[in-house]
């Protein structure tokens, strides 16, 4: 697949060319939820450790260094070619599912309460 921009494919196309990079190498047998679930933790980490002991402002700079962004990037395509491999095995409807988190976030953090406050406050202590 020649690489394209986010607005030239749909999430389906994407599970499509994982699917067939996989098969045309003959990996679906390794290809099981427990491998997938273990490699997108791997990769996960691989994508954490572009981070490990820089500041918080140092990492708000990466979009502007040119090599930091290419290694981030490259992780952060490593980390959803697996996500993308993982819906394929346990055949995971990837838009859907994301939308239906949404909503259920949208219920869960209602803009009234949570404009501006971090999401891990589970309970608002009000007046
Ligand atoms: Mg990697």
């Amino acid at each position: 697949m020649k690489p394209v921009g986010d607005d030239e494919v749909t999430v389906g196309s994407l599970k499509d060319a994982v699917a067939r990079f996989i098969r045309e190498r003959g990996w679906e047998r390794f290809h099981n939820p427990k491998n997938l679930a273990e490699s997108i933790c791997i990769e996960s980490s691989e994508l954490l450790e572009n981070f490990q002991w820089v500041t918080t402002d140092e990492s708000e700079t990466y979009s502007e260094d040119s090599e930091r962004l290419s290694s981030v990037s490259s992780e952060l395509a490593d980390v959803i070619i697996y996500c993308l491999a993982f819906a394929n095995v346990l055949n995971i409807d990837v838009a859907y599912s994301v939308t239906s988190k949404l909503r259920e976030c949208e219920g869960r953090y209602p803009k009234s309460d949570f404009y501006g406050r971090p999401p891990n406050l589970s309970k608002i202590r009000k007046a």
